[in-house]
């Protein structure tokens, strides 16, 4: 099973994830400042770290920096909510993904899964998609929710790609029809509403955090709900 280094300067927080991590049957090491961070890091031992950006001694970001010397080991940086510069500067800096404190355990694991996969190189970088909990392996043609495969058709899948290709960004009725259906706009959009319904049953049913919304008048996103 995958080993995984959790760098985190709280205690309860990283002894939280060091259990629920543990019950999906991860190893798990943990440091609590940047400094011994880096240098279990550097034992190259983990497949991959989870890496807190405040720390004491070095910060997250340093301790990155320093590492992507001699490591390509997948790191995913946990930030503070709306540090856009530290997500930005992270990703600039070698960071796989990042997760947004405070995070749910299920969003944390689905990035944890896909980055692993994506490392393994199953599929290509550019195959491993993502909104919260919610992944697809768009080689492999599999798409999960915390952590649950779903089941789509051809067309609910083409449509979610091209929203999670997209997401955050609102995306009209006419620009679904053309780029999912592939013909131009002629005047009928109702298709593109039912299969946003079905969609929308399949992946935001049974959960509270919706991620596929429509705006009145414009068309639909995909997004994690703040
Ligand atoms: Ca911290």
């Amino acid at each position: 099973m995958a080993k995984i280094l959790l760098v985190e300067d709280e205690e309860k927080l990283a002894r939280f994830v060091e259990l629920e991590l543990t019950h999906e049957g991860y190893q798990v090491d943990k440091a609590f400042d940047g400094r011994t961070g880096l240098d279990m890091a550097e034992s190259g031992k983990h497949d991959l770290i989870l890496l807190d950006i405040m720390l004491p001694g070095l910060n997250g970001l340093e301790v990155l920096r320093r590492l992507r010397r001699s490591s390509h080991t997948p790191v995913i940086m946990l930030t503070a909510r709306d540090a856009v510069m530290d997500k930005v500067t992270g990703l600039d800096t070698g960071a796989d993904d990042y997760v947004t404190k405070p995070f749910s355990i299920e969003e944390l694991l689905a990035r944890i899964r896909a980055a692993l996969r994506k490392n393994a190189g199953d599929g290509g970088a550019d195959s491993q998609l993502f909104c919260g909990d919610l992944t697809m392996d768009a080689a492999r043609r599999r798409v999960e929710r915390a952590g649950r495969e779903i089941e789509l058709t051809g067309r609910e899948f083409a449509l979610l790609k091209y929203f999670l290709e997209n997401k955050t960004y609102v995306l009209t009725r006419e620009q679904l029809l053309e780029k999912v259906w592939g013909y131009e706009y002629l005047g009928e959009t109702n298709v593109v509403d039912v299969y946003v319904r079905y969609l929308r049953n399949k992946i935001d049913e049974d959960h509270d955090k919706k991620l596929l919304h429509t705006v009145r008048g414009v068309g639909y996103v995909l997004k994690e709900e703040t």
